[in-house]
């Protein structure tokens, strides 16, 4: 017996890129929405309901409608030290960065987190995960702050709750300042899940366990981190092979690779996803590809930070989940998702040529590779019956796209379309590029105001 729904909104006219196991697309196809849950999706015009049900029908026609973006790796307290260390690479950087960042609170995470929040869900994100791993002491509940401004703003959120205990008294980069004990870091952790993970199918805050980086943890800490994920049945985040200094790094401390290191204390396989993974040799590759272990891939990040080129092409080969991420917006100052595609299309072929990425493998990562890396490809990533109501519906015939041939490609190759609508959990939380729960010139205030004041306990730097 199925139950009557409260609501339904019916999309058509739009060509609808399903991204299913088929790639089935539907010129001027239909997807009908009722409550939180996709119920039909198809070719030709909206069926006819006389059912009584209060449905909501929007004219899709000049649309490309696709699965809601799934972002795969962020730092949402970065909003708050954008456009700094401009010339610098990931090392240099976060030395700059960290005794900022180590200023933090929960009052100003908030505000950062709504700043971030609101450039993913304009630029048609409407899941993303948050890695979070600077706990300064008396910051008051950060993890709390940020799920609680995904929860007002409308964003399907996973909370990677992050953490670092290798200061520099003990061979790690970040100040002594800056990182937690072992076990603090594993018991907050803990808090954390039980406080907001939900492992139900429509969940709208999952929680995963994420130390920050090889050179900012302690074997102890990756080891118990992944005792504890794996006890608590929730996944695995964290960086790896970012950079050649990070390399460099762990052959010197270690005598292994960043991918030998990770596997090493069971970092690899299909619940962990990994960010970057830029340098890595045949071996890593065939290694991560054959454990299943996803990959968040950052175009812009690695770009604006000099790291290089992450082998996308060779580890879809290889069988790994590839994702995208906007990472930190102190690494990537757009903070949107939708720019991402278009992103990694041209950094792939850049580096291998003009097949290296199509616009519909760009468009995967963004929605399926994604949902996957977040274990969340049951219920997201694709518009099919049965699946969560993450849609967005991007307008193509206007002035920027109404020539590209290919509506797939007005997204994946052009600018960034208009958003008419972003659905989460079949709620409109985007219209016409505006926040439907809030105002983003608040927003924006909010941010700022919480910039200054962070710059201002930092001192001159
Ligand atoms: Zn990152």
């Amino acid at each position: 017996m199925s139950t009557v729904p409260e609501r339904r909104i019916v999309i058509s006219g739009a060509h609808v890129a399903t991204v299913n196991a088929a790639g089935a697309e539907h010129p001027g196809g239909t997807v009908v929405v009722e409550d939180h849950q996709i119920v039909s999706v198809g070719p030709g015009p909206a069926p006819r309901f006389d059912d009584g049900v209060p449905t909501e029908h929007v004219d899709g026609r000049g649309h490309l409608l696709t699965p809601g973006l799934v972002n795969t790796h962020h730092h949402f307290y970065q909003w708050l030290t954008r456009g700094r260390a401009q010339e610098k690479d990931l090392f240099g950087w976060l030395t700059e960065l960290y005794p900022l960042w180590s200023r933090l609170d929960e009052e100003l995470e908030y505000a950062a987190a709504r700043a971030s929040i609101a450039a993913l869900l304009t630029s048609g994100c409407s899941t993303a995960a948050d890695h979070h791993y600077v706990f300064p002491a008396g910051a008051g509940d950060l993890i709390g702050a940020a799920v609680r401004a995904a929860g007002e703003l409308g964003l399907r959120f996973q909370a990677a709750r992050g953490s670092m205990d290798l200061g520099r008294s003990r061979g790690g980069l970040p100040p002594d300042f800056a990182v937690e004990d072992t076990d603090t870091a594993l018991a907050a952790t803990e808090r954390a899940i039980d406080a907001h993970h939900d492992p139900e199918p429509a969940a709208m805050v999952r929680v995963s366990v994420a130390p920050c980086s090889p050179f900012t943890v302690t074997p102890e800490l990756l080891t118990g981190a992944a005792a504890l994920a794996r006890r608590r049945g929730v996944r695995l985040h964290t960086h790896g092979a970012e950079t050649r200094e990070e390399t460099e790094f762990c052959r010197e401390h270690f005598g292994q690779t960043p991918a030998e290191f990770l596997d090493g204390h069971g970092w690899l396989g299909d619940d962990v996803w990994l960010a970057h993974c830029v340098h890595l040799d045949p071996a890593a590759i065939e290694r991560i590809g054959a454990t299943g272990t996803g990959v968040a891939h950052c175009p812009s990040s690695n770009a604006r930070l000099g790291a290089g080129i992450a082998p996308v092409p060779e580890l879809v080969a290889a069988g790994t989940p590839v994702g995208l991420g906007v990472d930190g917006t102190s690494s990537n100052e757009t903070g949107q998702l939708g720019t991402e595609i278009r992103q990694a299309l041209l950094v792939a072929r850049a580096r291998r040529g003009p097949a290296a990425l199509t616009a519909r493998q760009g468009l995967y990562a963004a929605t399926m590779g994604g949902a996957r890396c977040l274990g969340r490809d049951r219920e997201l990533g694709s518009i099919e019956p049965g699946k969560l109501a993450d849609l967005a519906l991007w307008r193509i015939d206007g002035p920027l796209h109404s020539t590209i041939a290919d509506p797939v490609a007005a997204l994946a190759l052009g600018a960034l379309p208009p958003l008419t609508l972003l659905l989460v959990q079949g709620h409109p939380v985007v219209t016409n590029d505006r926040l439907t729960r809030a105002d983003a010139e608040d927003i924006a205030q909010e941010a700022a105001t919480a910039a200054h004041r962070l710059a201002d306990r930092a001192g001159p730097s």
